[in-house]
């Protein structure tokens, strides 16, 4: 695989040497890092003998495949986040898949209806407790954060940031934007400080003794865990998988897309079919203590420790579709302010 960084976004892929491989190749955009693609990618090659090229960003893909329309050299988008995803659906910057291989192994709810982005991997956004000052039991659902008991225990990153907005966006879905807006007040009043920092500041904040509850991403979790230097802070705080009896759990999902112009379009549908498949599957979800999106394939290490997830079955579309809802909300509630 090769690769590039955007910050060297003046060197487009199409001034690249066209492969030498037989096969072909087909070209990445990528907002997940390097780490995380480069085994898969190394397998794909292996197997098909296509050579895959990738560009990394942070941001700006979608403005760089806007800006490249019909002659931009990419194939395939791969990011993360429901609204990310649904935004190159909104701006009509990719196309529908139908392969029979996609769509038997990413279950229904985790693909778009006419296949303009499949889930690749889950994540669940749990709730993180202190060990010391919450017995175990003592919160079992995303609805009781809003109990008065829980008030100056609560730590969240900005109501505004995707991940959040994703999980409001499955409340308005479950309970309506009337009582998610009360829910959110609720919440809001029982914060220990404003929202800031990320996930993992979160579970620091547990460990400092700031609060006694955050809510964040599985893979923040697991990734401290498996660092020398916070694993004594993650061992700190106790995982929830919330509304596991009912319900189930909120997830939010890293998923792939075939751009509209997409120049190799057979070998991007051949790499996207790849990386539904359990062997693949297996490699990307361990690689950043994800869930797979395939139900064949189970969850391996470190995340099988945590026992089952029982994933909330709501469409990822009508969580993008309740997005705009729930920014309102978070607005109304001024979820960030003092
Ligand atoms: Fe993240």
């Amino acid at each position: 695989m090769r690769m590039k960084l955007a910050a060297t976004a003046a060197m487009a892929l199409a001034a690249m040497p066209l492969s030498a491989s037989a096969e072909g190749e087909v070209n990445i955009y990528s907002y997940r890092q390097a780490y995380l693609l480069e085994p898969l990618l190394n397998a794909f090659e292996k197997e098909t003998g296509i050579e895959t090229n990738v560009v990394f960003a942070k941001q700006g893909l979608a403005e760089r495949l806007e800006r490249e329309g019909r002659n931009s050299p990419a194939d395939v988008v791969m990011t993360v986040d429901i609204s990310r995803i649904n935004e190159l659906v909104e701006r009509d910057l990719v196309q529908g898949v139908d392969s029979d291989v996609l769509n038997s192994n990413i279950p229904d709810n985790l693909r778009h209806p006419e296949g303009k982005w499949f889930a690749l991997t889950t994540r669940g956004r749990l709730i993180f407790t202190s060990k010391e000052r919450v017995e175990e039991g003592e919160i079992t659902t995303y609805e009781e954060l809003a109990d008065d008991k829980w008030n100056d225990r609560i730590c969240t990153r900005s109501g505004k940031h995707p991940y959040n907005i994703a999980l409001f966006s499955s409340l308005i879905a479950h309970h309506g934007e009337e009582w998610t807006e009360q829910w959110l007040q609720d919440v809001k009043d029982n914060l220990a400080r404003k929202p800031q920092g990320g996930d993992r500041d979160q579970i620091k904040a547990i460990a400092e003794g700031v609060c006694d509850i955050s809510i964040g991403n599985s893979y923040y979790y697991g990734n401290m865990l498996q660092d020398e230097n916070q694993r004594p802070i993650a061992e700190q705080v106790r995982l929830v998988f919330p509304n596991a009896d009912g319900r189930g759990t909120h997830v939010n999902i890293s998923g792939i897309s075939l751009t509209k112009s997409a120049p190799n379009k057979d070998n991007a549908v051949k790499l996207m079919e790849f990386l539904s498949s359990p062997e693949a599957q297996r490699i990307y979800a361990e690689a950043n203590t994800e869930y797979p999106a395939n139900p064949e394939v189970k969850p391996s290490g470190l995340v099988a420790e945590w026992g089952e997830i029982n994933p909330d079955q709501l469409s990822l579309q009508t969580i993008a579709d309740n997005r705009e809802a729930a920014v309102k909300l978070v607005d109304r509630v001024d979820y960030d302010g003092e």
